[in-house]
């Protein structure tokens, strides 16, 4: 089983959390969904990354998929021991490319489920209904999940923007 919840989610990882969350209002401020993520790393380092599905005119510019892109600049050890936090629950898309770079453990607040709750079909797009556990449950190597996070800011970044 290459899935692991730790069960434990510290203050910390709380502050984090709405780091995540006020790089998903910087998206939504400029027209992007209302996405961020963050991989904080054991020296400190931090890199950021904002969803940019309509600013970059990509289907694939989740913010989490962004991330693992800038992330790659660090080594894999780096990585390895590198916690990433999203304001929103990964989807299998944004899983996957977590799983290829190596990070060791992901934290995020609003579940998918959450997410799909307060999204009705967007455009004629429904949801990718794949919990990031059932990706990552899949993989070969131990990765760690922690989520979802409640935090009321999670949800608000959302509230008005879909539909
Ligand atoms: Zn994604």
């Amino acid at each position: 089983m290459a899935l692991v919840t730790s069960g434990r989610v510290t203050n910390g990882d709380r502050k984090w959390l709405e780091r995540a969350v006020a790089l998903a209002w910087r998206a939504r401020e400029r027209g992007d969904h209302p996405f961020g993520a963050l991989l904080v790393t054991p020296h400190g380092g931090v890199v950021e990354a904002l969803n940019s599905v309509i600013t970059g005119a990509d289907p694939t510019g989740h913010a989490e998929t962004n991330l693992v892109r800038l992330a790659g600049k660090t080594d894999r050890a780096t990585r390895s021991a590198g916690v990433l936090y999203t304001s929103t629950e990964p989807c299998a898309m944004c899983a996957g490319a977590i799983y290829w770079s190596g990070i060791g453990r992901v934290v995020f607040a609003l579940s998918e489920q959450g997410l799909a709750d307060m999204v009705a079909d967007e455009e004629g797009v429904p949801p990718l209904r794949l919990p990031s556990r059932e990706v990552f449950a899949r993989g070969g190597r131990p990765i760690v999940v922690d989520g979802p996070v409640g935090l009321v800011s999670a949800t608000a970044v959302h509230e008005g923007f879909w539909g």
